[in-house]
């Protein structure tokens, strides 16, 4: 009988573990409680009715929907979402962020999407009119004369790179996501105020915004002129009392009827912090529209609504400047009194009004994903190359401090962090190109790849020492550790994006049920309600048990087709991704509609989102590019450190529920448990010494990290003059060790000047 029990219950946590139908395992758990425990007649009466109510849905939705929903409502459970919020959490699409928050993530889809490629033209105008441009560049003067100089202004226009995303039959370049990040990525590497000035045209502004919403009479007018840059661009949405709350914008714009019987909008506004602001031609405005009158017929509170402004038009005021950190990009203060445009302004005309916030959330979410993994990565790969050949160039203590420990930890950081954030980048890019737009994934995109970069700059310049400290034009690093809080703040500040955006809107837009639920009870409607809650209640028993199993077999229960490597890595992700979902089905069942104020909570939460993708991404890599023996060690030293931020965050969910009994059972039992059966620790010591390796090194690996990047040739430029530098200093590497031994062994004197010695 023991064997027989046995084998039943092998069987219930089979058909859990995979997730069936509770139609499939509930008379399977009723065998094994018949057949494990004498449980009495009273029992039966109430577990098989129980059971009959749980399976019909039309008995279930009745006498235990219905009631419940009543309860959630008068108890006041329900999670408030506005619309401005139901507009955040529609704009894009699910992409991989959906594995994650399933429990069960398909790692044979998620291997198989697409790793990008450049196309030859875009290879080609990277090569060519990119290169151009960064050799016309010098960030030394560019700092010195406040601005970028007239030719490279002129040659940006020539040469369309403010046309990047416009389509060819616009008169842009029509670029690919891919290309388009590529060439960000190599002017960052050169000049991160070269990098802002071409991306701001190229991301959320006039162009993007009427590539997916203007008229054909406003495509037709403005996409050449702004492709050409006989039309410069900016985008104001900012002001002051509205940073990171843009919803509560009071630029307000008012229907009227001028003399002549024509329908215009007056508008009054004040923006702050608009990159291109004090030059640009054509602004991108965000303000508030109203028809007092309701001459529209559509009522008083149209919305937030986006038009396009001329900056020539009588009472737009533009000129000043604000000084962001010293980074002489334009940036500025914007302001508008009784500015009159007509209805044909607003982005789309008629149908355009009150979609501007649908038309931000769609479009920033693809920006995130683009523009600022691009500026960071370039700027990270600069990092990279300049520490490590500084690092084997510069002596001390008789020796170059490439060699010493402290700065392996250094360098190994850099090099690992440059594989996962450029993993990462194409991983994204190419969902993009696919038409997809993950605005979950961008977020944790954005919020990454600036941090990253500010940490990897400071890496580096700690072992440059004093000579990233001094400014001068050979310092290769100080401009970049100016502009790493711009990236931080824009586009979303970055404490917000950890906290609100990650999880929060992961939380709602990938779950598979929990917005349907929340649609559902707001609309009242029951049956849908039942639904979803019963699939929810056996996601979440699937989960829970996933994660027991999982937790137990130490992901050894998921079987990976992966080369041995990556399957280690992918076992412990989906055990990750298992403990994620079931435990956001706890926190949001015991904190219901609070969760979104435990921001301690929810930016644990994204942290553990995040690490699962940035990890994922560099798997994907790593399989795209071949499984190279060379590059198992990013594999192994990103695998550790994601999985140990992930592990350290689940350790401090679970230390901080509350106070409550059920916190306190989290804090003193699942958390030691979770402790004892860790997913990571830490990467080991001696991946520093390889990884190092990498950017000391000169090489194929070396310039493979970095690829992308642009490298002067001329060795009287600053990088040019480094890498020469590094070239000699490594050449000369075993002449030098070989006169060391010789003077150790006391053949040769220290101090005697060997042409003295010849005389
Ligand atoms: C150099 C530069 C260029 C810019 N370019 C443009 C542009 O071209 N167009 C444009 O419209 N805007 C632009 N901005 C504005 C930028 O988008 C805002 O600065 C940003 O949205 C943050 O707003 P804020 O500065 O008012 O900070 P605040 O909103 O006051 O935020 C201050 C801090 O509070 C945090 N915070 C806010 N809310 C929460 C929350 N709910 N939970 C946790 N933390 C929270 C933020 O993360 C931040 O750390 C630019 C800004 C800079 C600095």
């Amino acid at each position: 009988m023991e064997y027989i029990i046995f084998i039943l219950v092998v069987v219930l946590l089979s058909l859990w573990f995979v997730g069936v139908k509770a139609m499939v395992w509930m008379p399977l758990l009723a065998l094994v409680l018949f057949f494990s425990f004498d449980l009495g007649l009273i029992f039966w009466m109430f577990y098989i009715p129980l059971n009959i109510l749980i399976l019909l849905p039309s008995l279930r939705q009745d006498l235990l929907s219905r009631p419940l929903v009543g309860l959630i409502n008068k108890l006041g459970l329900m999670p408030r979402i506005s619309d401005t919020e139901k507009t955040a959490l529609r704009a894009g699409t699910i992409w991989v962020d959906g594995e994650f928050f399933s429990g069960k993530p398909n790692f044979d889809a998620i291997f198989k999407e697409v790793y990008p490629h450049l196309s030859e033209e875009e290879q080609d105008f990277l090569d060519n009119e990119t290169d151009t441009v960064c050799e016309m560049t010098n960030d030394w003067d560019v700092f010195k004369q406040r601005d970028l100089s007239a030719e490279v202004w002129q040659y940006l226009k020539d040469e369309k790179f403010f046309g990047m995303i416009i389509p060819k039959s616009y008169g842009g370049v029509g670029f690919s996501a891919l290309g388009h990040s590529a060439v960000i990525q190599k002017m960052a590497s050169r000049s991160q105020v070269l990098a802002i000035t071409t991306m701001v045209p190229n991301s959320l502004g006039p162009a993007e915004l009427l590539l997916h919403y203007g008229t054909q009479s406003q495509k037709d007018y403005y996409l050449p002129r702004l492709a050409d840059g006989r039309d410069i661009p900016c985008f104001a949405l900012t002001e002051p009392l509205a940073g990171s709350d843009a919803t509560s914008i009071s630029s307000s714009g008012e229907i009227f009827k001028d003399k002549s019987g024509n329908i215009k909008i007056r508008l009054q506004f004040e923006k702050r912090y608009i990159t291109l602001g004090a030059i640009a031609t054509v602004i991108g405005l965000a303000f508030v529209l109203k028809d007092p009158e309701n001459i529209l017929g559509k009522g008083e509170d149209l919305g937030i609504t986006c038009a396009l402004v001329t900056s020539n038009k009588r009472g737009v005021k533009q000129g000043r400047q604000h000084d962001p950190l010293g980074v002489p990009f334009i940036n500025s203060p914007l302001s508008g009194k009784n500015v009159v445009i007509g209805l044909d302004d607003i982005i789309g005309a008629e149908e355009g009004i009150g979609q501007g916030w649908l038309m931000l959330m769609e479009s920033l979410a693809v920006g995130r994903g683009i523009s600022l993994p691009s500026t960071s990565t370039g700027g990270v790969k600069l990092g990279a190359r300049v520490a490590g050949a500084y690092a084997q160039v510069r002596e001390q203590f008789g020796i170059s401090i490439a060699k010493f420990e402290g700065i392996e930890i250094e360098l190994a950081k850099i090099a690992g962090f440059t594989y996962m954030l450029d993993a990462s980048r194409k991983f994204t890019i190419g969902a993009i190109d696919a038409g997809k737009k993950p605005a979950v994934i961008n977020a944790v995109m954005k919020y990454h790849s600036t941090e990253k970069f500010r940490e990897v700059i400071n890496h580096a310049m700690d072992i440059q020492g004093g000579a990233a400290i001094s400014l001068g034009e050979r310092n290769l690093l100080a401009h970049a550790y100016f502009g790493a809080p711009v990236a931080i703040t824009v586009e979303g500040a970055n404490i917000m994006t950890r906290t609100l955006i990650q999880f929060g809107q992961g939380v709602i837009r990938c779950h598979p049920y929990a917005y349907k639920e929340i649609e559902a009870l707001e609309k009242g409607d029951i049956k849908a309600f039942d639904e979803y809650f019963f699939k929810h209640l056996g996601f979440t028993l699937r989960n829970m048990v996933r994660m027991t199993l999982l937790s137990l077999s130490r992901g050894y229960l998921h079987l990976s087709s992966r080369s041995s490597l990556t399957a280690k890595y992918e076992r412990k992700l989906v055990w990750a991704s298992a403990s994620f979902a079931f435990l956001t089905d706890f926190v949001m069942a015991y904190y219901g509609g609070s969760l979104k104020q435990k921001e301690k909570i929810t930016a644990r939460f994204g942290d553990i989102l995040s690490w699962m993708y940035l990890l994922s991404a560099t798997l994907k890599r790593y399989e795209s590019e071949g499984k190279r023996a060379e590059d198992r060690i990013y594999v192994q030293w990103i695998g550790d450190y994601a999985l140990n931020e992930i592990q350290e965050a689940f350790e401090q969910i679970c230390l901080n529920i509350d106070n409550s009994i059920i916190g306190k059972f989290f804090a003193y039992s699942v958390y030691w448990y979770v402790r004892l059966n860790s997913m990571g620790k830490k990467p080991k010591d001696v991946y520093s010494k390889s990884l190092a390796k990498k950017l000391t090194v000169p090489g194929q690996e070396r310039d493979s990290l970095t690829e992308g990047i642009y490298i002067p040739h001329r060795t009287t430029e600053s990088l040019g003059r480094l890498e020469e530098a590094f070239l000699f200093s490594t050449q000369a590497d075993s002449i030098i060790s070989k006169v060391k031994q010789e003077i150790h062994s006391g053949r040769l004197q220290k101090g005697v000047s060997l042409y003295e010695d010849a005389l």
